[in-house]
């Protein structure tokens, strides 16, 4: 599903050059749950946001389900996310200005869907979050670990093939980060490709694979032995 070849960014500001990556090859292949771990600063989010087409690389190559997009203009890698890819954030990024209900049929409205079907889709995903009694309000009245199942009813409900979660337990208690968890096995249990960016040892061990950045390389992979007999 997801392929990188020798896939470089570099930040250039002034006079300074920051290789937030620097040749990185990997591979996520079709319902995977991939942890990226790694220190502060090591181009987690960077490759987060090129895999999520949100973001160019400088150099290498990457492709999504087969197709060379790593130069895509920002038009096309706008066509292309639209319901593939979901993403979930550390700080939640709902809209303020609007109530849980319209924050969550955003993407459907992006993608045209009909009135009728948007609000079947909308209802049946705050359900399935346990945020449905909480629809009309608006995010700043929620608990953080509220709003992340908003952000996760956000990111799933146009049904993407791929989750991208950048460290998404890390704004939440202990108990509020299992919930957020828990939802992103069971999503991967129904076939969505997961890679989620995480600090927590805790957390990657949910994933079957665990890939370690260290100063924009990848410096070891590990499969997660318990993990990878569900695959
Ligand atoms: P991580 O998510 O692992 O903490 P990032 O991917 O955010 O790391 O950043 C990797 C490196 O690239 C860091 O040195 C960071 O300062 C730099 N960087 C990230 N985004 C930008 C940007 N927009 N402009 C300049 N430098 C950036
Ligand atoms: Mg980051």
């Amino acid at each position: 599903m997801i392929q990188t070849n020798k896939l470089t960014k570099i930040f250039r500001t002034e006079d300074v050059e920051t290789y937030a990556l620097n040749e990185v090859s990997m591979e996520v292949k079709r319902g995977e749950f991939v942890a990226i771990m790694g220190p502060s600063g090591c181009g987690k989010s960077t490759l987060l946001n090129i895999i999520g087409l949100l973001d160019n690389p400088s150099g290498g190559e990457y492709y999504f389900d087969g197709t060379e997009v790593g130069s895509y203009k920002e038009r096309q890698r706008t066509m292309m996310r639209k319901g593939n890819i979901g993403f979930v954030f550390q700080s939640f990024n709902l809209i303020d200005e609007l109530t849980v209900y319209e924050n969550v049929e955003l993407p459907l409205i992006y993608l045209k869907k009909k009135a009728s079907e948007r609000k079947e889709m909308v209802t049946a995903v705050l359900e399935r979050m346990k945020i449905g009694h909480r629809a009309k309000h608006f995010p700043q009245q929620l608990s953080g670990g509220q709003q992340q199942r908003v952000a996760i009813g956000r990111a799933v409900v146009a049904n993407p093939k791929l989750i991208l979660a950048d460290e998404p337990t890390g704004n939440l208690d202990s108990k509020n980060g299992l919930e957020v968890m828990n939802l992103l096995t069971e999503l991967n249990r129904e076939g969505t490709t997961i890679i989620m960016v995480t600090h927590s040892m805790h957390d990657a061990g949910f994933a079957h694979r665990v890939i370690n950045l260290f100063d924009g390389e990848i410096l070891t992979e590990n499969v997660n032995e318990k993990m990878a007999d569900i695959l």
